[in-house]
């Protein structure tokens, strides 16, 4: 396949993903209600409205600068805890891309790895607490094992998509240990960690995206 995208195909995976959020509203509202205080979907959904807006301006910037401005426009856009870890997440990305030209698949495997790091140490967040990380973590896992085993590429990233989304199913049956759900009583035993089920819907679209290019 030889994946190479450039800035302007990030930007029309971001118009992808705003499309889904968008049409999930009434049910991530619903997990954020059942679980936290029911803004994770508006939070979410204002920073790809955000992204979107400026579409032609960050289309244009090399990749490193791109990343970073989805990242300042999302920190500020996006509120919550989300937004800040969203915010870290894209900055990080920025500095590891810095210099590329376009994005192959062992860069798109580092720049989700960079996120990962940069979530994990700004929320404090391990594997296992009921978080967006528990479909971030087996997704970059299950890319990098899926390039270092010679697997094609889009066989790669539909394991990092299968990953993300048995990811985020998994979160059902966890225990809270960071976020809003840690509060409660039940620790949202039962429920779907509403940021585990939006971060699955961006990595999915990433690999639909891709896969169709
Ligand atoms: P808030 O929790 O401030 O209302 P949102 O509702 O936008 O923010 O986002 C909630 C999601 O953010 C959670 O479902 C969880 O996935 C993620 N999250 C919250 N706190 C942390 C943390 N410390 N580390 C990693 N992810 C977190
Ligand atoms: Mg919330």
């Amino acid at each position: 396949m030889g994946i190479k995208l450039t800035s302007k195909d990030y930007m029309d995976y971001i118009l992808l993903i705003t499309k889904k959020i968008e049409s999930e509203g009434e049910y991530i509202t619903g997990l954020d209600a059942a679980t936290g205080d029911g803004d994770h979907w508006t939070n979410i959904n204002s920073g790809f409205q955000k992204l979107v807006a400026v579409y032609d301006e960050l289309s244009a910037l090399p990749i490193s600068d791109m990343l970073k401005k989805i990242g300042i426009n999302l920190m500020s856009a996006v509120g919550g805890s989300s937004g800040v870890l969203y915010g870290s997440a894209y900055i990080a990305a920025a500095k590891v891309m810095e210099s590329k030209e376009c994005l192959q698949l062992d860069d798109i495997a580092d720049l989700l790895e960079a996120m990962l790091k940069a979530i994990m140490e700004r929320g404090n967040a391990r594997p296992g607490h009921k978080t967006m990380v528990d479909a971030l973590h087996p997704a970059v896992n299950a890319l990098k094992n899926a390039i270092s085993n010679g697997k094609s590429e889009k066989e790669s990233l539909e394991e990092m998509k299968t990953a993300a989304l048995t990811g985020a199913a998994a979160t059902r049956d966890m225990q809270s240990i960071r976020g809003r759900a840690s509060y409660r009583s039940d620790k949202g035993v039962g429920h779907l960690d509403p940021g585990a089920v939006t971060m699955s819907y961006q990595l999915e679209c990433l690999t639909d995206f891709i896969v169709k290019l």
